[in-house]
């Protein structure tokens, strides 16, 4: 017999599983709203034309070669990473303290991020939001952290927990890690307010907490990339350390290249030095070094003038389709007279509702009306389009009435 006899059958990946079973239902009117990936009004997958136009420069180069990158990356993917994410006036880059790796996407820089602190870091507790996104906890306990979580989302609000998110971040001990979603937090798309990421940042620089941001929507969630990316700067211009996680997925549709960046803004630059030197150590033997096409994507559009603020209105047209989907959907629903407060669906933020559907209701709706979705309720706003919304709001009527 096989020695992996033994071995029982996984379960499928929580939100990827979703996929696996819409692709078995032969339904035409079959509508996934699982995954968080942008789709088109017509339900397709979309590569924006700066990206098209970057590739174009990249095969037309016959220079370019395809030896490994050096164990952090593109340098130059690095450098402009740092910029886009804290911006091009940031003290942490102006003094040179601040080190980048390219990583695997916004994935790939949270593990190697929880590995560096795992190692070096006193403290190996790192606070997550309840709820948060479901790959959270088990990529910072295979990396080699304690995982806690601090309250954030309060069900009957469909807001922010924010008298919760206090008492427990000022209960964590000193120096604790906290990972904080930068914008368009994942699964609820509740944000602070910009006075109360104030007060989290003067809670945490008072408690010595270190602060873990991952950005995984810079540029989705208002349609602005610099709007998005206030919280971040907020913690690097009081002068004090961070960890930054960044993708590229979902703002420049590059889902698959698993291009991200892991920054560390420390306090000065021969620190940074030498974490850049430790990190080296934790990416080595891990995959020995990046991917260089992704990379080099980026790079040509945030090097050019151009292709930038071509960038930045496909960006603002991909977050504003999801701003009139939350409209359309809340309308339906107005229109249908279907009980209950529906408001939380244009005032969450970012790729998804929480709509507050419970795990019987989303499965009645799968079965029904060949929705799928996560089971805690979860609906891709960027997954809808004017064709699919009626069937949506049928769907959720029938299951509340
Ligand atoms: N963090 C959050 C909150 C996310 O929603 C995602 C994507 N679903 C990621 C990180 C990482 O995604 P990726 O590895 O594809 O960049």
């Amino acid at each position: 017999g096989s020695v992996f006899a033994h071995l029982v059958q996984a379960p499928e990946d929580p939100i990827l599983g979703v996929t696996v079973a819409y692709n078995k239902d032969p339904s035409p009117v079959k509508l996934n709203l699982g995954v968080g990936a942008y789709r088109t009004e017509e339900g397709k997958p979309l590569v924006l034309n700066v990206v098209r136009k970057a590739e174009q420069q990249l095969i037309n180069d016959r220079t370019r070669i395809k030896e490994y990158l050096p164990i952090v990356g593109l340098v130059e993917f690095n450098k402009l990473s740092a910029k886009l994410i804290l911006g091009a006036d940031s003290p942490a880059i102006r003094e040179n303290r601040i080190t980048t790796v390219e990583c695997l996407s916004g994935t790939g820089s949270l593990r190697v991020g929880g590995e560096f602190l795992a190692k070096h870091y006193h403290q190996k507790t790192i606070y997550i939001t309840q709820p948060t996104w479901g790959n959270h906890p088990k990529i910072f306990t295979l990396a080699g952290l304690t995982v806690k979580t601090y309250r954030y989302y309060d069900p009957a609000t469909r807001g922010l927990n924010f008298q919760g998110l206090l008492e427990d971040l000022g209960a964590a001990p000193a120096g604790s890690i906290v990972l904080l979603h930068a914008c368009a937090h994942n699964p609820t798309g509740v944000d602070p307010t910009i006075q109360q990421w104030e007060q989290i940042r003067q809670l945490m620089r008072s408690k010595g907490l270190m602060s873990f941001f991952d950005s995984a929507y810079q540029g989705f969630a208002s349609g602005s990339l610099d709007t998005d990316a206030k919280p971040i700067r907020m913690f690097v211009a009081d002068g004090g350390e961070c960890l930054v996680a960044q993708s590229y997925a979902k703002n420049m549709g590059l889902y698959g290249e698993r291009v991200g960046a892991l920054s560390i803004v420390c306090k000065s630059a021969d620190v940074a030095g030498r974490v850049e030197s430790q990190l080296k150590l934790v990416i080595r033997p891990m995959y020995s070094s990046p991917p260089i096409h992704g990379a080099s994507i980026v790079a040509v559009i945030l090097r050019d003038k151009n292709l930038f603020n071509e960038w930045t209105l496909e960006l603002k047209a991909m977050a504003d389709r999801i701003i009139s989907m939350r409209k359309q959907l809340f309308e339906a629903l107005r229109t249908r007279g279907t009980p209950g407060d529906w408001s939380h669906i244009i005032k969450q933020i970012g790729m998804f509702t929480f709509t507050g559907l419970n795990p019987a209701q989303v499965s009645f709706m799968t079965k029904e009306y060949h929705i799928y979705m996560t089971s805690d309720g979860r609906i891709s706003m960027a997954g809808l389009s004017s064709k699919t919304v009626p069937h949506l709001a049928d769907a959720i009527h029938a299951v509340v009435t």
